[in-house]
């Protein structure tokens, strides 16, 4: 059957001779054909072997060859198809087992080196399209979002990833040698909500989580965070909620970026907060520490935080557990505004930032922080970026975009 397929596809691959670009180069000259030569292409369905022509501009001395413009094989000997399901296989797994599920379900020899070539330049490609699209917010000039979201949500999160040695050359990191091991990449989650169930919890629409993320700083996170909420309807919407830790960083972006949205810190990081002053009081006794905890967990989630961080105010502690307990109430008068639970309760809004933190440890944690991992930046963010979009369900579309002439095998 493979076989056959191969025949046919050598069939088709003849047809597409690339004659409907023309030969005008966006330079205003025109291309002239150099040297035709064969090429293997290797497919889904086995190799096969093109004849493909090589043209330069006369004016600007660009070369191309137009089948493989058409055929989308340019620099590469994959097929679209294959390439695909290396890079759909590549960022689900790690590149040795993505090789071997392509021989062992489709029959494909690729070397691990290949299906990491292949994944991280797809990965690449899907960054540079998301750069040309902040450009465009940024200019103030976006397409307008077909999206008109009840309430869109924006989480965001930061988790480390394993790097290679040079990657963290002079930065300070929490090991023993004060060596950094991991950088830390950034995530953003967005989804929207339009009901509340019948206890008036919100409900999160069912496909609706889109994700962003690289290594970067939140001078350039940030846009790419606007970016994607413009594509999913920030202008259109009728409320926005930004979810976040207490990392100040978070609420930073937020006020630049978007200062309209409804700031929100995760219910459970306050609650931590919380609990941590309880382990102080109560280090060993668990039964009366969640007793003594009880009224002020009853503050915390009716968002009363004035009586709230009155009543810690008085918890008898010393020394550096006094040291804490500033610290913690600190950080609770800093977020108040962020942590009026009961307020954003009655409004039906989420409370918590469990989509972006689940979205760490599933879409990075499960795929970069695999035991003997080590990622240079670039690689990282190419199957950051990769991910990303395969689990906020824009892979079809990528594959779409970049091949609008043709659909080979
Ligand atoms: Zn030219």
């Amino acid at each position: 059957m493979l076989e056959c397929g191969t025949h046919v596809l050598a069939g088709l691959l003849e047809l597409e001779d690339g004659r409907a670009l023309g030969r005008a180069c966006s330079c205003g000259g025109t291309f002239q054909d150099k040297k035709r030569q064969s090429k293997t292409v290797r497919s889904l369905v086995g190799n096969t072997r093109i004849m493909h022509t090589h043209q330069q501009c006369t004016s600007c001395g660009t070369w191309r060859s137009p089948e493989d413009l058409v055929l989308d094989i340019v620099n590469t000997g994959f097929s679209p198809g294959l390439r695909r399901a290396m890079a759909d296989t590549g960022g689900e797994l790690c590149f040795e087992k993505a090789a071997g599920f392509l021989d062992k379900l489709g029959g494909v020899r690729v070397g691990a080196k290949d299906v990491e070539r292949v994944a991280e330049a797809i990965g690449k490609d899907i960054l540079a399209r998301q750069e040309e699209n902040i450009l465009t917010v940024l200019d103030g000039q976006p397409p307008t979002s077909t999206q008109t979201p009840d309430t869109l949500y924006i989480a965001a999160d930061g988790t480390g990833v394993p790097m290679r040695r040079k990657e963290t050359q002079g930065r300070a990191g929490k090991h023993a040698d004060g060596i950094a091991r991991t950088r830390e990449a950034k995530l953003g989650a967005l989804f929207t909500q339009v009901t509340t169930d019948e206890k008036g919890n919100p409900v999160r629409q069912a496909h609706s989580t889109t994700y962003v993320g690289k290594i970067e700083s939140v001078d350039t996170f940030g846009p790419r965070l606007l970016a994607e909420a413009v594509r999913r309807g920030f202008e259109q919407a009728r409320r926005v909620g930004v979810l976040g830790d207490g990392a100040v960083w978070i609420w930073n972006l937020a006020s630049e970026y978007f200062p309209t949205a409804i700031q929100i810190v995760d219910y459970c990081h306050s609650h931590e907060h919380l609990s941590g002053i309880g382990k102080l009081v109560f280090p060993y006794d668990e039964k009366a520490r969640k007793t003594w905890q009880k009224p002020f967990s009853d503050l915390l989630w009716d968002g009363d935080i004035p009586a709230l961080t009155m009543a810690l105010r008085e918890v008898p502690l010393e020394g550096k557990s006094k040291e804490f307990l500033t610290t913690t109430i600190e950080y609770f008068n800093t977020n108040r505004e962020r942590m009026r639970y009961r307020f954003f309760r009655e409004q039906g809004l989420f409370i918590g930032s469990g989509v972006v933190e689940a979205g760490c440890r599933s879409l990075i944690g499960e795929r970069l922080k695999c035991s003997g991992m080590h990622w240079s930046v670039p690689g990282a963010d190419a199957i950051i970026a990769l991910r990303c979009c395969l689990e906020s369900n824009g892979f079809e579309n990528y594959w779409e975009s970049r091949r609008p002439t043709t659909k080979a095998a």
